[in-house]
């Protein structure tokens, strides 16, 4: 159920700025961008704002060109409506922690009111009206229902966003995450005019030779540990760099691991920018990762969960989280 006092606030807004979390995957782009044209669509100003660009791998999205990462320019718009008369609302989707805002935190918390939209089960509040809905599949989702309660017209492009967005998180409808409403909600946005096998192509039928030598790379350093229950595969700036991928390009490599029928937790440990490693971990039986992450002082959900970790190397780090993962397993 969404609060009554968002969809208020939402139905009064003459401007709205968007935001998501940093490094946004296909729900945070999908989502933004889904709500963007929605909102449009009812005659308000709409401010994308996006700390880090555009992935590659995200490069068909509609909207590309309306996005900004200035800050400044956000608190214009802000300025602007105010000098309008005009009531403006923040709305920060899928982003279940303040941090992940990016740099752009402190300034994107002063616009008020400021609504979190998020589906993460670890969701840490923050902001001034929260809808959260950790049995939603997807943020795309939950942008769908706001749609319905507010009457709102779902134009083709706004549809082929949501079910970008619900199909990366889900996976294709693999996860258990799908519920019957996620079906019944794709089932829409494919009647408004989604093609189910136009949004397949452009995920997985559009890769770069340098991603697939990545691949390669990163693959041969498979690792199956702790009984065969935990499958670790790493990158290094070194590979992104020999092979001409970059760092956008390891989007989904931890499938590989997850794939193998022994493993019930994978984990990749990812050196993308010098000094700091991220790690995802997945999970496909008993062991909750989102409490693993959340004991490195990350999040995610219960079967997908990361965290970030600055001036260790990816040997400590494996050492660290191959630790708490067989506590975990134990
Ligand atoms: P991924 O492994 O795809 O980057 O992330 C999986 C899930 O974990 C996502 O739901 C994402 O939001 C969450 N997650 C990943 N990294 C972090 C992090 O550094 N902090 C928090 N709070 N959540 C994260
Ligand atoms: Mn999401």
């Amino acid at each position: 159920m969404i609060p009554e006092v968002i969809v208020t606030h939402i139905k009064d807004a003459s401007h709205v700025v968007l935001a998501t979390h940093v490094h946004p995957d296909g729900d945070a782009l999908g989502s933004l961008f889904g709500l963007g044209n929605i909102l449009e669509g009812q005659g308000k100003k709409v401010f994308r704002y996006l700390h880090d660009p555009v992935s590659h791998l995200y490069d068909f999205l509609p909207a590309k060109s309306d996005i900004s990462s200035d800050l400044d320019a956000a608190l214009q718009f802000v300025e602007q409506a105010a000098n309008q008369g005009g009531h403006v609302v923040a709305i920060a989707l899928d982003c279940g922690d303040a941090e992940r805002l990016g740099t752009a935190k402190d300034t994107l918390l002063t616009i008020s009111p400021f609504i979190v939209i998020d589906h993460h089960r670890g969701h840490r509040d923050f902001g001034d009206q929260l809808w959260l809905e950790s049995s939603c599949s997807s943020t795309g989702e939950m942008v769908y229902e706001l749609a319905l309660v507010l009457e709102a017209e779902v134009s083709r492009s706004a549809a082929f966003c949501l079910y970008v967005a619900i199909v990366t998180d889900t996976g294709f409808f693999r996860y258990e995450s799908t519920s019957p409403r996620t079906l019944r909600i794709a089932a829409d946005l494919v009647e408004i005019g989604v093609r189910p096998d136009e949004v397949s192509n452009k995920i997985y039928d559009n890769y770069t030779l340098a991603r697939l030598r990545l691949m390669e790379m990163v693959l041969a350093t498979l690792a199956v540990v702790g009984d065969g229950k935990i499958g670790v595969i790493c990158v290094s700036e070194d590979m992104i760099a020999r092979s001409g991928a970059n760092s956008d390009d390891v989007e989904g490599f931890i499938d590989f691991p997850r794939s193998l029928q022994s493993v019930q937790v994978a984990v990749f440990i990812k050196e993308t920018e010098k000094g700091v490693i991220s790690v995802s971990l997945r999970a496909k039986g008993a062991v909750n990762v989102a409490a693993i992450a959340a004991g490195f002082n990350g999040g995610g959900h219960i079967n997908a969960a990361g965290f970030r970790f600055s001036g260790k190397s990816i040997e400590e780090v494996k050492a660290l989280v191959l630790d708490a993962v067989n506590g975990a397993l134990a």
